[in-house]
């Protein structure tokens, strides 16, 4: 009896080793030793695989186990260290696909397990520059409207609240309390919770980036903005006012005169993190002019730099990350300001926070060191996050083993754990992932985590050059983010089930989506390009014009003429301030990205693309299609991209969307209404799907139109779209059976 109780145990413990067994089958098992050989992961080429096998044998006497990893499968070589240890290490001559074998023997039985093991190409030697945010206009009929909605209404919202005395979950006020508090000024009093400064930072940051927005003549936007720079004005004085003589800026901790870095819960990094972010925004809104945000940026990380790092400085990691980007970020702009080498520190803090996360628990992902993380855990924004910060580290040093790990999370992200609108976070634990394939349609899939998602996949876009990390973030960013908030930007979702008839409301208890979702979607250049010594790299198509300050040294302006995604065709005129020679690398877009999902229709790549009017193949390389010539103002790409209706069904292991089916149309995920119609009809494999723009519809949409099975019509909506109307919405529908 003792026996079997121990072996249930070990059964959960030790995945695949005892699993499904009856009560007959587990007693005849218990005589053979447990063995697990660990998660499935990817290791980058150079890097090494950590192989930390676990086994136990059943407890009777006669000699230790015997353990010995042997190479099951592979396309090329494998160099074992240690090779007779659980713990041993593992390299690969060649990438490629990998099993490998852990055996261990108890004197008299042998038991064994297996794990996978995809050994990528090594990275850019010198990765992609990302685009800061500087002066744009959006324009067409899919962005201009959402950009006007969160520029005219939602950021204004925020900030009315945030200014709301009444506002319990603290704004502005925050500031104002700490910076009396610091003149020695009696009776100071902190609102809301430990972490209400960082929906300050965030809403500021999306001040500064809509104020990057051309307003183009409309004048309702004009007028918001003139708003939005008189509360610029108003609160950069009350904020850096509560920021303290060493540097520390957290205003609950002012106020109340809490120890520092005593709680790891107490959102010390995160809030750090976010200050950076709109330091950053500020700086670059002001044309690097305005420099009290960004020096109070420096004298902030400074105050962290002094007291946190290797002894005898203080050993640390919080429990909600943020800053780790956030440093980064900083360095970078730092040495661009002040020269090479000057942010270092930075970038040194930001690993030290890192490579302290251990000895703790899944939750904020300190349950093993980073690098030694396979599967992606915990509550989704913080792992999001983490990952981000390690991608950042992997793209600052080129630590190998930052390398794989960052690449083995996105893996195990990206092949069991994400869903169709490209959200993440299932919630089945706590704010956070659940097991692998387990996508339940009632997601938790937090804002937050998709702004994440979006952050970890551009950085990982930079680290390889590779289009497939784009096709991905471009997802979360039309599927799981951008209906976020409701088309008129009155209301925000804090979660983004794919069936759901909760409605969007105008606050939340915990309002830290409020302002990311706002600050994430305008940073939209940032998403659209990047850069390397070569020239350039389109990744997203939206109608736009964005000036890059350094391509092949010269400065060049990209306008994109495009409803997309409504329409198929885009048109890229080419500014540069001198003709200059450079490549200009297009993506064809690919749909199915993640594994496990499959469209029935081919989508991918680029219908037709022409250069100054005449037809044109252009060479495929690493993935993107590449035009390569000296560039002068005014020279113009034509782009055709595919827009076909699309079925999509799940892999087999996702329960929730067995039997089921979903549509999408180029990056568009669809959902059916049940103001539209009944939703418990199937759609047959067969019938066929038609798009058509509606204008006066959602103020103006391509629906998918077709029937059901039952001979009724169906209508589906863009899921971004979805509950401005009252009722269910629903992103899987029944698949009639064949
Ligand atoms: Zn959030």
């Amino acid at each position: 009896m003792t026996r079997l109780i121990v072996l249930v145990a070990f059964g959960g413990l030790l995945a695949g080793a005892a699993g499904g067994a009856g009560a007959e089958t587990r007693a005849n098992l218990a005589l053979a030793p447990m063995v697990s050989a660990g998660p499935d992961r990817v290791v980058v080429q150079g890097g090494r695989a950590y192989l930390d096998g676990v086994a136990r044998d059943d407890g009777k006497p006669g000699g230790a186990l015997q353990a010995i990893w042997t190479k099951e499968s592979g396309i090329a070589s494998v160099t074992f260290e240690n090779a007779d240890r659980l713990a041993a290490t593992a390299r690969f001559s060649s990438p490629g696909e990998y099993t490998l074998k852990l055996t261990v023997d108890d004197g008299g039985r042998t038991a064994s397990d297996t794990v996978n093991i995809l050994v990528e190409p090594m990275p850019l030697k010198r990765p992609l520059q990302p685009v800061p945010v500087t002066p744009y206009k959006i324009s067409g009929r899919f962005w201009a409207p959402r950009f006007k909605a969160l520029i005219v209404n939602w950021i204004p919202h925020c900030i009315r609240k945030l200014e709301d005395p009444a506002t319990k979950e603290g704004g502005i006020q925050n500031f104002v309390e700490a910076g009396r508090k610091l003149r020695g000024e009696a009776g100071a009093k902190h609102t809301g919770p430990v972490f209400a400064n960082g929906w300050v930072y965030n809403t500021l940051e999306s001040i500064c980036l809509a104020l990057q927005v051309d307003p183009q003549g409309h004048a309702e936007v004009a007028a918001a903005q003139a708003e939005m720079r008189k509360t610029l004005d108003d609160w950069i004085p009350k904020i850096l006012s509560a920021q303290e003589p060493d540097g520390y800026l957290h205003t609950m901790y002012t106020i109340q005169g809490r120890k520092r870095w005593s709680n790891k819960h107490d959102h010390e990094d995160y809030q750090a993190g976010y200050f950076i972010d709109a330091a950053l925004a500020h700086h670059e809104l002001t044309g690097r002019k305005d420099a009290r945000m960004y020096e109070a940026a420096k004298r902030l990380a400074g105050c962290w730099v002094a007291n946190i790092g290797p002894a005898p400085k203080r050993t640390w990691y919080p429990g909600h990350q943020a800053m780790e980007m956030s440093l980064v970020s900083l360095a970078r702009r730092v040495e661009e300001v002040e020269g090479a080498g000057k942010g270092r520190a930075y970038v040194e803090l930001s690993k030290f926070l890192l490579d302290g996360r251990r000895d703790g628990e899944a939750y904020d992902q300190s349950h093993l060191p980073v690098t030694r993380q396979y599967e992606a855990v915990g509550h989704a924004v913080r792992a999001v996050y983490s990952y981000a910060g390690m991608t950042d580290i992997a793209l600052e040093t080129g630590d190998p083993d930052y390398r794989s790990a960052v690449m083995s999370l996105w893996n195990n992200l990206t092949t069991r754990k994400r869903y169709v609108t490209g959200g993440v976070g299932s919630g089945e634990t706590s704010e956070g992932f659940g097991p692998d394939y387990s996508l339940p349609h009632g997601a938790y899939c937090e804002s937050c985590a998709s702004c994440g998602e979006i952050f970890f996949e551009h950085r990982l876009h930079r680290l390889y050059g590779q289009p497939r990390f784009v096709d991905l973030f471009e997802d979360t960013l039309y599927n799981a983010l951008l209906g976020a908030v409701d088309l008129e930007g009155r209301n925000f979702t804090y979660t983004n089930p794919l069936d759901t008839s909760g409605a969007r409301y105008p606050w939340h208890g915990c309002p830290c989506c409020v302002g990311n979702i706002a600050r994430t979607l305008l940073s939209l250049p940032a998403w659209m390009y990047t850069t390397d010594d070569k020239g350039v790299f389109v990744n997203l198509y939206a109608g736009s014009a964005v000036t890059l300050d350094r391509v092949a040294g010269t400065r060049v302006e990209l306008i994109q003429t495009t409803d997309y995604p409504w329409q198929g065709r885009v048109t890229l005129t080419v500014n540069p301030a001198v003709p200059t020679e450079f490549s200009i690398r297009m993506r064809p877009p690919v749909r199915n990205a993640s594994p496990l999902y499959r469209t029935d229709a081919e989508g991918d790549g680029f219908v037709a693309c022409a250069m100054n009017g005449g037809q044109v193949k252009p060479r495929k390389d690493g993935g993107y299609y590449v035009l390569r010539r000296t560039w002068s103002a005014g020279d113009r790409i034509d782009i055709d991209l595919p827009l076909l209706p699309q079925r999509v069904t799940a892999d087999e292991r996702i329960a929730a969307a067995r039997g089921q089916v979903a549509l999408r149309r180029g990056p568009l995920v669809y959902s059916f209404e049940s103001v539209d119609q009944k939703l418990d009809s199937a759609l047959a494999a067969d019938s066929a799907i038609m798009a058509e723009w509606k204008p006066d519809l959602l103020g103006g949409v391509v629906v998918l139109k077709g029937t059901f099975s039952d001979g009724t019509p169906f209508t589906a909506i863009p899921n971004h779209a979805r509950l401005n109307r009252g009722g269910r919405s629903t992103v899987w529908i029944r698949a009639a059976s064949p």
